[in-house]
């Protein structure tokens, strides 16, 4: 479902990605590995054009990501085009990004009522299946404040699941909670997984990566550094430097 071709992206003299490549079959997650500044975040940020690339190819579902093509010919999509095409990536961030000043309810329907043109009464039925889906069915009411951080990262995944993404990129979407709340997130994110949804998430979680991932990806300075499956990568890495960040995080 997605295909990564050699992307390199620089802010400034600083290469932030060097040459990735990646590939993440539909129905499959991948977890995301690396040290802090590796390019974790911004390699998903290009994924869905919250960042533009200096080189290399990102195709989601058969498209180009930021271009399209006619004939032979690529051309720059316009800001309308990529909006459509960022409707079909789900992104979940470490920080909820919810709207404070809207329930729980309200922040799962405002996209698809704002800018799907989902008529309310079927967006309200479909957010309610979701915060169920979370979790969270008795929570419709409550304004973000009133929530927990957990509970607040589970009505941002239901948010994101009420666009009916075809791919979902999580963003150490537990490293801002408390201990005891992780496993919630981590819960609706390995049923999602069971679902089938295609899944890129960049964690720490070592047990979410070899319980849930089809495959591990350890990035260092830019550049993939290791790929495969979890029980390779994790437990039989071939590089130095996989070893290393490994040991650090356990
Ligand atoms: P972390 O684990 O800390 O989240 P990461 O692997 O997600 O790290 P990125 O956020 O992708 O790393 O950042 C990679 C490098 O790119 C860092 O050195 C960062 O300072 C730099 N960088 C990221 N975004 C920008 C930007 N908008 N402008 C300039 N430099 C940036
Ligand atoms: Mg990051």
């Amino acid at each position: 479902l997605v295909e990564i071709r050699r992307v390199r992206k620089s802010f400034g003299a600083h290469e932030v990605l060097r040459d990735v490549s990646l590939a993440v079959p539909e129905g499959t997650v991948t977890v995301l590995l690396g040290p802090s500044g590796s390019g974790k975040s911004t390699l998903l940020r290009c994924i869905n054009h919250l960042e533009t690339i200096d080189g290399g190819r990102i195709i989601v579902d058969g498209e180009l990501i930021g271009y399209r093509q006619a004939g032979h010919n690529i051309h720059e999509m316009t800001p309308k085009q990529i909006a459509r095409q960022r409707r079909a990536i789900g992104m979940v961030f470490q920080r909820f990004n919810l709207f404070p000043h809207l329930t729980a309810l309200e922040n799962i329907t405002e996209a698809p009522i704002g800018i799907g043109g989902v008529p309310r009464a079927r967006a309200r039925a479909r957010a309610n299946e979701l915060l169920d889906r979370v979790g969270l069915a008795a929570f419709a009411g409550h304004y973000p404040a009133q929530l927990s951080g957990g509970q607040q990262q589970r009505v941002a995944i239901a948010r994101a699941l009420a666009m009916d993404p075809k791919l979902m990129l999580f963003d150490e979407p537990t490293s801002a909670l408390d201990p005891e709340l992780v496993g919630d997130v981590l819960d609706v994110m390995r049923e999602l997984a069971r679902d089938g949804m295609t899944m890129i998430v960049v964690t720490h979680e070592i047990g979410f990566a070899r319980g849930v991932a089809d495959q591990v990806v350890f990035m260092d300075g830019g550049v993939v550094v290791e790929a495969g499956r979890p029980e390779d990568v994790l437990d039989h890495p071939q590089r130095q430097r996989t070893r290393n960040f490994l040991e650090s995080v356990r």
